[in-house]
């Protein structure tokens, strides 16, 4: 016989939430392992004695986690998605007939709690890694994404109009005639092609919106407002070691100094130490291997095309005991002084003008001041190094 379902809501039933939620479920585990009650104490100082009572902190907290596990982008979808799912209210700890907070009261509370209590979170869940045997520690690899800053491109203004009140007035005014005019305004202007004008971009405009954000792109995706993550994680069992936000227009090479410090630390507050660390070419620059020479870190990081790891280049022969070079005339290129060039340093050699004098191959091979010079970045013997592990079997 065919069955008819009948609907009558009860306005009075029994029901036990925790029954409803499985044992196996992934909120229900959570709950039973994450405590988050050292919460209460170290967030006291952001509260006063009085007035209205505050979102719970821990709730807060398991709020925060719940929109990042279920990839939720809004305070409101946070609130509405954990609303509908019986096992995140139990592991909140609400009842199917509470109020969970208000949005809004999210984003005001994120603002509140400063970074040291995220850090604080990300570290005991780190500790508690690391004590079920998840992370060894050895290996870290480092990559970077960009995060997409809460700021339209419509939003960037020239940067020059902040250091004059009235002059931003008058250009206020005069971007809205020109909008009614039909004339691009700052707005309007199409962002560059080339990724290396990033900086000299972001140093002419700004967003007033988010002030850190930075124009940015990476190839094949549209130019945005972007913050660049760089994350560390841990080749064991891919655990994320240590993560930060960094402005969009530093390089990779720049970031890797300060990341590989708080990898260290991390992961030394447990009792493990870094040997090796990989990344992609982007990664390498002086800063980021001396950071890892200075740590006595094995870096497995290609070097960018164009490094120079020889002795020899265009016929000319590196004496690493005199430290110069010698030309095909016999001639010696010899250390000069040192030159910065935007973040690295390199060695100029160079002949004197007597030594070129009357050379068949001057025309050719020195400048119009008439001598010939080199340059090797000052850490020419890192990026040998590295190229020379890169080769061997482990490397590769
Ligand atoms: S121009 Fe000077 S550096 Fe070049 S080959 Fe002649 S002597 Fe040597």
């Amino acid at each position: 016989m065919q069955g008819k379902k009948d609907y009558q809501e009860k306005l009075f039933i029994r029901f036990q939430l925790s029954d409803y939620v499985p044992q196996d479920n992934f909120y229900r585990q959570l709950k039973s392992v994450l405590d988050l009650r050292f919460l209460y104490d170290s967030t006291s100082k952001y509260y006063g004695r009085e007035g209205q009572k505050s979102v719970d902190p821990v709730v807060f907290m398991k709020l925060m986690l719940v929109g990042y596990l279920e990839n939720l982008n809004s305070d409101r979808r946070i609130i509405a998605t954990s609303r509908m799912r019986m096992d995140i209210l139990y592991f909140l700890g609400y009842d199917l007939d509470e109020e969970l907070p208000w949005h809004s009261t999210l984003s005001r509370t994120r603002q509140l709690f400063g970074e040291q209590e995220f850090t604080a979170i990300f570290k005991l869940v780190l500790k508690m890694c690391i004590e079920k045997g998840l992370i060894s520690g050895k290996r870290q690899a480092i990559d970077s994404a960009f995060v997409k800053a809460n700021a339209a491109m419509s939003s960037v203004v020239e940067r020059e109009v902040i250091d004059d009140a009235g002059t931003y007035g008058t250009e206020l005014d005069a971007n809205r005639n020109d909008q009614q005019d039909g004339t691009p305004t700052n707005a309007d202007v199409k962002p560059r092609k080339n990724a290396k004008s990033d900086k000299t971009l972001n140093e002419r405009r700004y967003s007033p919106s988010d002030p850190d954000a930075r124009i940015s792109v990476k190839p094949g995706k549209i130019t945005r407002l972007n913050y660049s993550a760089q994350v560390s994680v841990d080749t064991h069992n891919h655990v994320v070691t240590h993560i930060q936000a960094f402005h969009a227009d530093k390089g990779d090479g720049q970031c890797l100094p300060q990341v590989l410090a708080k990898v260290i630390d991390n992961l030394k507050e447990n009792g493990l130490e870094v040997a090796e660390v990989f990344a992609d070419a982007g990664y390498s620059s002086e800063a980021a291997l001396q950071a890892l020479t200075d740590n006595n870190i094995e870096g497995y990081i290609p070097n960018k095309s164009g490094s120079r790891t020889r002795d020899s280049r265009e016929g000319f022969i590196y004496d690493r005991k005199n430290d110069r070079y010698t030309c095909p005339q016999g001639k010696h290129l010899t250390y000069r002084h040192l030159k910065k060039v935007n973040t690295n340093t390199h060695k100029i050699y160079s002949t004197g003008v007597k030594d070129c004098r009357g050379c068949p191959f001057k025309d050719a091979c020195a400048s119009p001041a008439g001598i010939k010079k080199l340059k090797d970045s000052i850490a020419k013997d890192l990026y040998t190094q590295i190229h020379q592990r890169l080769q061997t079997e482990s490397g590769k």
